[in-house]
């Protein structure tokens, strides 16, 4: 048999093993069921680690990519990355429950800054996370751009920041030929949470990255003396008192809407607790719906005046959308069902005030996930606590985390191997302005 035979058929066997390894469950598993493809986290945690990252979102794998590739760069000895995720079927997780947008307008340089990087990387996604003799990854970005509508009122303050968008966030650009122009549709539509999520952790993975299935507790970091966190993680198995102690020299919060609660833990010395990181979960409905006489092909990712959003679901005349509360009727965030009355008395007749062919839509389903919603500004949090150095953040991203999460986790990952950001320069999004009560307005929230 010729050589080159025998290894393509030794490459085929390989991917047709990983396929199988892929859908079929680890059996004996500590979490048991099903698991997403290629979830597959080591069953106890190292003994020691580098960095331990909580949250295994797309936050939280980002961080771990980034840290890996600028770690090759800059060290001989490898960084021992460990990302702990206390749910892998990941049923309550914002990145896979969020509507995919993707878009460059924003009012604050420092996000629109990030979604440049993110629509360049998510362009060329194979390059950065692309693996060897894997699948290439397809993100299903559709470019379709984002439309935000606006009353008379409120035009006038999207048109002052789309200077600053077509400067890339950069306000020193000499004025647009076309003032109300976004900066162009090729960087704004849509694209595939559960893609991006699981090409992060596979490209992590393969870079070294270990994971593994528990929960931190914050309560249990103990010894928080002299500016730095306890040099030990304690990881909870799943439905289980048993915890394995991890060394650690750095922690990282990535623990999305539940990034709040990890430094709210009882036990921990107060004035460690202040200013609380502001982070909490906010029950947001995303609705599907039929309507074959809706908006065709070249409809953008819309806003409405009102509030309400929607998007093509593929394109078959199918749709999704819904529409934030205003503050005083949050729905209760302490579980996920889905309140099809919002939809009824709310969200559609918006909707098809805005589009009339919507009249006769035909709901499909809902599902509801939590934005990891920041009560003081609606911005990320980045950065190093301001009592302890070697407990950062990156999270709060409100609704737009996903989009950012590729910036975000580069940030995140300079601050920790090179001590500053250097790509972008997002030090207004870190803690200082969370203790000096300065908020960094974002006017573009959805
Ligand atoms: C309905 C909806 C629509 C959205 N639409 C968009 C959009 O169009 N565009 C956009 O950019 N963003 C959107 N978002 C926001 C976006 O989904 C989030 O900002 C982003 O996914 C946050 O990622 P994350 O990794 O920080 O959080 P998550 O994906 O929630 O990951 C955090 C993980 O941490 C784990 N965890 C928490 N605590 C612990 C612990 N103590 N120990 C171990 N693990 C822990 C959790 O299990 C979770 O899996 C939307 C969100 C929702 C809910």
């Amino acid at each position: 048999q010729p050589p080159h035979v025998s290894a393509e058929l030794g490459q085929t066997l390989g991917r047709l093993g990983q396929t199988l390894r892929d859908q079929v469950p680890a059996a004996g598993s500590a979490w048991g069921g099903w698991l997403p493809p290629g979830i597959h986290p080591d069953p106890r945690p190292p003994d020691e680690a580098d960095v331990v990252v909580v949250g295994g979102g797309v936050v939280g794998w980002s961080v771990a990519y980034w840290l890996k590739v600028l770690e090759g760069r800059f060290r001989r000895h490898g960084m021992k990355v460990l990302v702990v995720e206390r749910d892998p079927t990941y049923s309550r997780a914002s990145t896979v429950l969020s509507a995919g947008g993707i878009r460059q307008q924003f009012s604050l340089p420092e996000n629109i800054q990030m979604s440049r990087f993110s629509a360049s990387f998510l362009r060329d996604i194979n390059e950065y996370l692309g693996v060897p003799n894997e699948p290439p990854i397809d993100i299903q970005f559709q470019p379709s751009g984002y439309l935000f509508l606006a009353s008379l009122e409120d035009a006038a303050e999207l048109e002052a920041t789309v200077q600053l968008q077509r400067g890339g966030g950069h306000p020193t650009v000499p004025p647009p030929p076309l003032p109300m122009s976004p900066p162009g549709l090729e960087d704004e539509g849509w694209f595939d949470p559960w893609t991006l999520l699981n090409a992060f952790r596979r490209k992590a993975t393969s870079l070294g990255v270990h994971n593994c299935c528990g929960e931190v507790r914050g309560e249990e970091w103990g010894g928080w003396a002299q500016g730095v966190c306890s040099h030990c993680s304690q990881i909870y198995m799943p439905d289980s008192l048993e915890y394995q102690p991890v060394a650690c020299s750095i922690v990282v919060n990535a623990a999305g809407a539940w990034a709040g609660k990890l430094l709210e833990a009882e036990g921990l010395p107060r004035d460690l607790c202040q200013p609380p990181l502001p982070i909490q979960p906010r029950k947001r409905y995303v609705f599907t719906w039929h309507c074959p006489d809706g908006p065709g092909l070249s409809c953008p990712f819309l806003v409405d005046t009102s509030g309400t959003y929607f998007r093509r679901d593929g394109i078959a005349g199918n749709y999704l959308g819904g529409m934030s509360p205003p503050e005083e009727e949050e729905p209760d965030p302490s579980e996920l069902s889905v309140d099809h009355d919002y939809f009824q008395e709310q969200v559609w007749p918006r909707l098809a005030r805005r589009v009339p062919s919507f009249e006769s839509l035909r709901v499909r389903g809902a599902w509801a996930g939590y934005y990891d919603y920041n009560t003081f500004d609606h911005n990320g949090v980045l950065g190093a606590h301001p009592r302890l150095e070697n407990l950062l953040v990156a999270a709060g991203f409100s609704g737009h985390g996903l989009q950012h999460s590729p910036a975000a986790g580069r940030a995140l990952a300079e601050l920790v191997v090179r001590g500053r950001f250097e790509s972008l320069d997002l030090r207004r999004l870190g803690w200082a302005r969370l203790e000096q009560g300065e908020p960094l307005r974002e006017r573009g929230v959805v």
